[in-house]
């Protein structure tokens, strides 16, 4: 039988636990876990074609966040603000949910995965099949008003880009923006709250595809480990919190979640 150990540091060079038998452990967590929640990030998408942000191949490579995705660039240069939203709208437009995301809906279907908190504004999940979503950086369905505030379908915002104009809003005029939140810009608090107390309370906190450098949501995992749930990490290059994880998988989300996937089936609850 398992046994959780406690937290760690790992020393550097240290090779993380790998596949099969972290799939198996990983499972057997799960398994025996009543409450797992799984926190992604946009490396949970990459395999869709969307781009992550801080890997060699992500958006911020040779682009200032600050210039195109902050509260102060929708105001100061609202022109480069939405050709990069422009950019990501046409990416997500062609995407579809990847193993990944199947496999973690699978998981909440197996009963084995009761939450799923994303950073990810792009609905994959929510495409996947997975119920219950909470995305704590908003979301690219939705346009709301900078003005009255009124949500509107993305749609709205997205076609007079694609003709030149500036989305206004039907109702006051006010500009529509995404519903995504903006560097500069708070989290929504409820959703917040909810996925903190999630990771309070869970039993199981898998992590796939995040750096786990953006806070607040980066020091969810620290939280969960801190109040006793097991930390499992997914991710293809080793993130700062490696060293508090009971299993680390150094590989890709598609490949390594359908694995987890596969091996829960086998020997569902
Ligand atoms: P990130 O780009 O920082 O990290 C992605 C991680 O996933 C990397 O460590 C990478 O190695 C890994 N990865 C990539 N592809 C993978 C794959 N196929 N399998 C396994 N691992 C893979 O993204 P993040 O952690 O989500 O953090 C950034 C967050 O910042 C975003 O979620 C975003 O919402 C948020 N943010 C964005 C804005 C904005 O765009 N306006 C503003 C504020 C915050």
């Amino acid at each position: 039988m398992l046994t959780r150990r406690a937290p760690r540091a790992r020393s550097a060079g240290e090779r993380p636990v790998e596949s099969p038998a972290a799939v198996r452990r990983i499972a057997a967590l799960l398994r025996r876990g009543t409450f797992n929640v799984v926190l992604t990030g946009a490396g949970v998408s990459t395999e869709s074609g969307l781009p992550d942000f801080r890997s060699n191949a992500g958006l911020w490579r040779g682009i200032d966040p600050a210039r195109v995705a902050s509260l102060s660039a929708f105001h100061r240069d609202p022109q480069a603000f939405y050709a990069f939203y422009q950019t990501r709208l046409a990416a997500l437009a062609g995407a579809a949910p990847n193993a990944a995301h199947r496999a973690i809906a699978g998981l909440e279907a197996l009963g084995a995965v009761h939450l799923v908190v994303t950073q990810n504004v792009d609905g994959l999940h929510q495409r996947a099949g997975s119920r219950d979503v909470v995305e704590v950086h908003g979301n690219l369905r939705e346009a709301r008003c900078a003005g009255c505030g009124s949500l509107r379908p993305i749609a709205e915002m997205a076609g007079p880009l694609r003709s030149g104009t500036l989305p206004r809003c039907a109702a006051c005029g006010g500009l529509l923006r995404p519903n995504v939140v903006l560097f500069e810009e708070l989290l929504p608090a409820a959703a917040y709250d909810r996925a903190a107390s999630a990771c309070g309370t869970c039993r199981v906190l898998l992590v796939v595809g995040s750096s786990l450098a953006v806070y607040p949501v980066a020091g969810l995992p620290a939280l969960a480990a801190r109040r006793g749930a097991s930390l499992v990490i997914v991710n293809r290059e080793p993130t700062p919190l490696d060293g508090q994880a009971e299993v680390v998988v150094r590989d890709d989300a598609g490949a390594a979640l359908s694995r987890i996937a596969d091996e829960v089936a086998s020997e569902p609850n």
